[in-house]
Order: structure tokens, then C-alpha cells, then sequence
């Protein structure tokens, strides 16, 4: 009985020794999967959320009120978001 408690110790470390063997192999080809302290991190790719599953903020045009993506916005001085840059010309005059 004693026997099974270390058998089970023994499978357990050799688990976690093959488990720690792939995480190294998977972070050196996806860095950005597993954030590792000390790796160089893009800072482009954290701002931008779209591709790891997060639905972008959506933001309102304040001239003629369509819902975009706040990284297509036009984002005035006031701090008010347009469609595009003729809208912010608009409401701005
Ligand atoms: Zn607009």
C-alpha cells in the first residue's frame, strides 16, 4: 500500500516534468500564448485584441451615429469619436 502512494508521487512528478518539457518547447515558437516574464513583448499586439478572442470596443460616430471598431475611429481633440475623417471635419466647424 505504501508502494501505491509513490507510484503515484513518481507519475505525478514525471507528468509535471513532461507537462513543464512541452510549455518550454510551445513558448519559444508562441510567445505571445504564454506571457513569460523577461521575453520582449510587442506592445502592438497587446493594444490590439482582435485576433486573441476579445471583441473590440465599439465606438459611436458622433456625427451621424454608425457603431465601428474604436481602431478605425477618428478621435477628435475634444475626445469625441467619427467614422471617418470627413465627419470629424463636419462637426467641427
Ligand atoms: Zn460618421
Amino acid at each position: 500500500m505504501k508502494y501505491l502512494i509513490w507510484l503515484v508521487v513518481l507519475l505525478a512528478v514525471v507528468v509535471w516534468f513532461q507537462r513543464a518539457k512541452k510549455s518550454m518547447l510551445a513558448g519559444s515558437d508562441s510567445a505571445d500564448a504564454k506571457a513569460e516574464p523577461g521575453m520582449p513583448q510587442p506592445k502592438s499586439s497587446r493594444s490590439r485584441r482582435s485576433s486573441d478572442g476579445g471583441a473590440e470596443t465599439m465606438v459611436q460616430c458622433a456625427h451621424c451615429g454608425i457603431h465601428f471598431p474604436v481602431s478605425e475611429a477618428v478621435v477628435h481633440a475634444s475626445g469625441a469619436h467619427y467614422c471617418s475623417e470627413e465627419h470629424r471635419r463636419l462637426a467641427s466647424f
